[in-house]
């Protein structure tokens, strides 16, 4: 899953995005509101974290266009203390989670977690299609049926998340990059055909009846 940081203290942008990737999401950062606003209207995020206060453009402002977009990431806002009066018009306008400043990042990572993992009460850390299992912080695939497992390294895993989430549909290529490789991707440097075919055969090798079929001239399915 795909998530963009605006915050213009580029330190804490640059911790956020580190510890977000250590979760395995992928993460774009900007650092004006003008920028954050740019990359928000691609509409490749699952969730943009805004700060409030920015040069060029405010985050409520930015909040206010994503909305009348139809952008469909999930927001959350990071506030200073003082700014209550924010906090309150940005639930107004949808925003679905605030930070307020100084604040742990653990605790900004879980709400991230909450907003893009949750299934119940309870963090998602396993993702299941038919008898495939993937451990979310293992990057461990697993088929259910046989109980053989196998490792899968980043940008596969990436792949593996984004056909799970979205089994039995068709993606076209360009959604696959632009969630998997992210917006300023040179489209023919990614062999995404190679990738699929690790990740066919690492379903093989465990047994699973789970394929990824190739549709013409539309893209790609999951499907058992
Ligand atoms: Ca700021």
């Amino acid at each position: 899953m795909r998530i963009l940081v605006v915050e213009d203290e580029e330190a804490i942008a640059d911790v956020i995005a580190l510890k977000l990737r250590q979760e395995k999401y992928e993460v774009d950062t900007s650092f004006d509101g003008l920028d954050g606003l740019y990359n928000a209207m691609t509409n490749v995020y699952d969730l943009i974290i805004l700060d409030i206060m920015l040069p060029e453009m405010n985050g409520v402002e930015i909040l206010k266009e994503i909305k009348q977009n139809d952008i469909s990431a999930k927001v959350i806002m990071l506030t200073a203390k003082s700014q209550l009066d924010d906090k309150l018009s940005c639930f107004d306008i949808g925003a679905n989670d605030y930070v307020t400043k100084p604040f742990h990042i653990e605790e900004l990572i879980a709400r991230v977690n909450a907003q893009l993992r949750n299934k119940g009460n309870k963090i998602k850390d396993i993702l299941e299609y038919s008898d495939l299992s993937l451990n979310i912080r293992t990057s461990t695939l697993t088929c259910k049926e046989t109980d053989e497992s196998i490792n899968i390294p980043y940008r596969e895993f990436l792949l593996l998340e984004y056909f799970i989430n979205n089994h039995d549909q068709i993606i076209s290529k360009e959604q696959i990059y632009d969630k998997v490789w992210g917006i300023d991707t040179d489209y023919e440097s990614n062999n995404l055909e190679a990738y699929l075919s690790f990740i066919r055969k690492k379903i093989k090798i465990i047994g699973s009846k789970v394929t990824i079929k190739a549709v013409r001239n539309l893209g790609y399915k999951m499907e058992v």
